[in-house]
């Protein structure tokens, strides 16, 4: 058999990239674990508190020369970055899947996705555009000019490890701000291979920083007083109870996007096979490690035949997905991304079994194939008679875990969807237009889906959410992003 990777010869301890430099952190220093093959494929820093301020010093020093730097000229560089990107578009992919573990067509979407960011950021002279009113009042204009602030914080769930921080980072530079990211530490390599090409496209030093580590790095983040603003993506207890409160208590302005659990419903006259492939890999691509990957699946009527015969043919597609390492690319579904959230799943399927629902398919049973370790292997799993406020049906469990529940019509499977703490990506399968408008106008959902398993807005749109799911006003991707990322500074002027 080929090998899928060649073997590593050395373990590299990561740098931060800092002012143009590439700088040894004095932090702690963490293994960063391949989840198929438990190996050790980088190190980490824990970088500490003064490496993040040095770093605040380099962008906020970097700020005068980006910000007068013309649109075009800060667009030019942004154009040779894509150019970079799609050039290493296989190798970020890679990157992708050995640190993360999901499979490389999965990477491949997501070094996509994250590069269609800077495609446009890169329209940055006609974005930023301001507006102008002649004659406001008798010889008096007025204009409103879109400004940058300065430098922003841009913080990164585990997720996404490339993709995410392109839904700010593109957007924040090109506006003539500078940045500092801090990826998760789980999955650190891809914000340093982007930092790689960032450097190569040509952003002057200090424009472009990443920063490497935890909590310690969010705390200096948002009590810096240099800081302007920042974007995370991550959890609602660290964004709702740590970003967007302390943002607030500094004066930052936060994008915080945040956890969800997303209920698809699925309508007795949807196009059956079309609706169980989009469920295949809504619920269970990425293993279930999407903000926007379907949790709960509610079918609506009353039909027994209907029903059992849909369920019996998702258990049957659910029970075909071949699963193993990413880089294969026959595999269609990769491992959890560490042993601990492995027995996070595990835990929630235990407590389905106590609250009464029904395992069609366990997840735990499944034996990996091959050479794997199965610390963090686990295969699809669904239940089904569950309820909406059980902690199964209602709490985030980030896994391969479908919950089917049965209501009488659709209002009830709105208001059971309606009646989560979250509203981040609901979506309604069916072939009636009436049925859909009707859906996509009660159910509260900052990205709603019709016929669409992964609600994922492209880069021209926001990336919405809603109630538990999302603490802020604007948006990431985007024009929402522009505004974002500057301020909007009106001028009145007079001649005498
Ligand atoms: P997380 O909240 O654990 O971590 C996110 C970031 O915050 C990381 O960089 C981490 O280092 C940092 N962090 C963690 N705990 C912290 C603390 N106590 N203080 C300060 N910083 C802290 O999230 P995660 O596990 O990396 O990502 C998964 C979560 O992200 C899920 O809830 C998922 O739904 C959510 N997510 C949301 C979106 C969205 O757009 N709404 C997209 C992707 C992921």
């Amino acid at each position: 058999m080929a090998l899928l990777e060649e073997p590593i010869k050395e373990v590299k301890v990561l740098k931060n990239y800092i002012g143009g430099e590439w700088v040894e952190s004095k932090g702690e220093i963490v293994d960063v674990v391949n989840p198929a093959t438990m190996k050790t494929i980088a190190k980490v820093p824990i970088s500490t508190k003064e490496e993040f301020d040095a770093a605040v010093e380099a962008a906020k020093a970097a700020f005068p020369d980006w910000r007068r730097t013309t649109p075009l000229a800060r667009s030019r560089i942004l154009f040779r970055f894509k150019q970079l990107l799609e050039e290493n578009f296989e190798k970020a992919s890679r990157i992708q899947t050995q640190e993360h573990g999901k499979t490389i067509d999965e990477s491949r979407g997501e070094t996509r996705r994250g590069i269609e960011n800077v495609e446009v950021a890169c329209g940055i002279p006609t974005l930023m555009q301001g507006y102008i009113s002649e004659d406001i009042a008798h010889g008096i204009d007025e204009w409103c000019m879109p400004t940058p602030l300065g430098v922003f914080g841009i913080i990164g769930p585990f997720n996404f490890p490339w993709m995410i921080p392109l839904w700010s980072a593109p957007y924040a530079v090109a506006t003539g701000n500078t940045i500092i990211i801090k990826p998760s530490s789980e999955v650190p390599n891809s914000q340093s291979f982007l930092a790689e090409l960032a450097e190569e496209a040509g952003f002057p030093p200090g424009v472009w920083n990443v920063v490497h580590g935890g909590r310690t790095v969010v705390n200096a983040m948002l009590e810096h007083p240099d800081i302007k603003g920042v974007t995370f993506v991550g959890s609602t207890p660290v964004g709702r109870d740590v970003i967007y409160r302390k943002c607030g208590e500094t004066g930052k302005r936060v994008i915080a996007q945040c956890g969800a659990k997303n209920f698809m419903t699925i309508m007795p006259d949807c196009a059956v096979d079309n609706t169980i492939a989009s469920m295949m890999t809504s619920f269970f691509g990425n293993t279930g490690q999407r903000c926007l990957a379907a949790a709960n699946a509610v079918i609506v009527g009353e039909d027994d035949d209907f029903y059992n015969e849909f369920v019996k043919k998702v258990v049957e597609a659910a029970s075909k997905i071949k699963i193993g390492y990413g880089l294969d690319e026959s595999v269609q579904m990769g491992p959890l991304r560490d042993p601990a959230k492995k027995q996070n799943v595990v835990k929630y399927i235990e407590i389905g079994l106590e609250e009464g629902a029904n395992l069609l398919l366990d997840g735990r049973k499944f034996t990996i194939q091959g050479d794997y370790p199965d610390d963090c292997f686990i295969g699809p799993t669904i239940f089904e008679n569950v309820r909406p406020d059980s902690r199964l049906g209602s709490e985030e469990i980030f896994g391969p875990v479908m919950s089917i529940m049965r209501v009488k019509d659709l209002d009830e499977a709105i208001r059971i969807t309606n009646a989560n703490a979250f509203g981040n990506g609901h979506s309604i399968f069916t072939q009636s237009g009436a049925a859909a408008r009707y859906y996509q106008y009660n159910v509260e959902s900052g990205n709603v889906g019709i016929n669409i398993g992964i609600t994922a807005p492209v880069a021209f749109f926001p990336f919405g959410g809603m109630k538990d799911s999302f603490f802020g006003i604007l948006h990431t991707q985007g024009k929402e992003a522009i505004r974002f990322f500057t301020e909007s500074k009106v001028v009145i002027q007079r001649w005498f």
